[in-house]
C-alpha cells in the first residue's frame, strides 16, 4: 500500500504526449519553495481549503494539538459547516492503482502519452513504485518525475523498469542544497550520472527559484554538469508565485526565505553560451 494525494488526468507538462499523473505521498527532501506541501509527509493528512472559509475554528477544535500547532483529523471533516476539510492521502495497492490507470490506457496510448508517477518523491516507496511499473510494463508508457534523491540501489531498480524520467536538478553547491532542500545533493548527482549513462530517455528539469537556483553561478554549474554528462537540452520551470497559497491547506505559513518578488533569471543566454538549449516550460 502507498498513499496517493492527487491524480491529474490529461496532464500535458509531465512527459511525452497526454498523461495521467499520479502524485504519491512522501518526500525525503524539504525544499523551501515546495509547491506540494501536502505531498511531503507519507502519512494521511486532513487538509482544508481556504476558499469560502468562515474562520469559525470548528475544524481546529476537532483536531489535535501538536508541537507545531494543530493537526486536523477525521472529526474536523464532520465539524466543518462548509465541507472544506478533506482527507489527503488515499491508500492504494499496486493492483488497485494500476487498474485505475489501465482504464485510461487506450486514450493515453493513442496520444503517445502514458502515466507519470510524481509526488512527493515517487522513489520514496520504491517497492510500491516498482510493483506498479511491473504491472504496467508494455501496456502503457511509464514516466517517473523525480528529485533523484534516493539510494543508488533503489534508483537502479526503477531505472531498469521505467520508460522515461523527468529529473530535477536544483542546486549544485552541496551546502546550499542542504540549506534549501534539507539534504546535500551527492545522491542526486550520482544517480543523474547513472541515468545519463543508461539508454533510458530522460529530460532534465530546473526549477528557477529567484536568488536560490537562478543565480549565474548555479546555472553555470548546472550547464557544466549536464554537458559533462553529454546532455545538451534542459527544461526550466519558472517559479510560481502562487506556490505559497497551498500552505494554508496544511495549516502552515509560507516563509520561503528568499525574495519572491525578484523576476527569475531564465538563464537562456547563459545556457546557449555553454552549448545547452534551455526551454522554458
Ligand atoms: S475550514 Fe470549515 S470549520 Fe474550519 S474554520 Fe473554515 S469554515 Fe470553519
Ligand atoms: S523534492 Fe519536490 S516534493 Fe520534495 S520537498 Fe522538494 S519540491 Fe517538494
Amino acid at each position: 500500500m502507498s498513499k496517493v494525494f492527487s491524480i491529474e488526468e490529461f496532464a500535458t507538462f509531465d512527459g511525452p504526449g497526454i498523461r495521467m499523473t499520479v502524485f504519491l505521498k512522501g518526500c525525503p527532501l524539504d525544499c523551501v519553495w515546495c509547491h506540494n506541501p501536502e505531498g511531503k509527509s507519507p502519512l494521511t493528512e486532513y487538509v482544508r481549503s481556504p476558499n469560502g472559509c468562515l474562520k469559525c475554528g470548528a475544524c481546529e477544535r476537532a483536531g489535535i494539538k501538536t508541537a507545531d500547532g494543530v493537526k486536523l483529523t477525521a472529526d474536523s471533516v464532520n465539524a466543518c459547516p462548509r465541507n472544506l476539510v478533506r482527507k489527503c492521502g488515499i491508500d492504494y495497492s499496486p493492483r488497485e492503482l494500476t487498474d485505475k490507470i489501465m482504464k485510461n490506457a487506450a486514450v493515453l496510448n493513442l496520444n503517445g502519452g502514458g502515466v507519470t508517477f510524481s509526488g512527493g518523491e515517487p522513489l520514496f516507496d520504491t517497492d510500491f513504485l516498482c510493483e506498479c511499473i511491473k504491472l504496467l510494463k508494455g501496456k502503457v508508457h511509464v514516466a517517473v518525475q523525480t528529485s533523484g534523491f534516493a539510494p543508488e540501489k533503489n534508483f537502479q531498480r526503477v531505472l531498469e523498469l521505467a520508460d522515461y524520467f523527468l529529473y530535477d536538478l536544483k542546486i549544485m553547491n552541496p551546502s546550499d542544497h542542504k540549506k534549501y532542500c534539507g539534504a546535500d545533493n551527492a545522491l542526486i548527482l550520482n544517480n543523474y550520472r547513472t541515468l545519463a549513462k543508461s539508454k533510458v530517455p530522460f529530460v532534465t528539469r530546473i526549477p528557477l527559484i529567484p536568488t536560490v537556483t537562478d543565480t549565474v553561478e548555479n546555472l553555470t554549474a548546472i550547464a557544466s554538469f549536464v554537458k559533462e554528462n553529454n546532455v545538451n537540452y534542459v527544461e526550466t520551470l519558472p517559479y510560481n508565485k502562487l506556490a505559497g497559497s497551498k500552505y494554508a491547506l496544511v495549516l502552515k505559513e509560507y516563509h520561503p526565505g528568499f525574495d519572491e518578488s525578484r523576476p527569475v533569471n531564465t538563464g537562456e543566454k547563459l545556457f546557449a553560451s555553454m552549448g545547452v538549449t534551455a526551454r522554458k516550460m
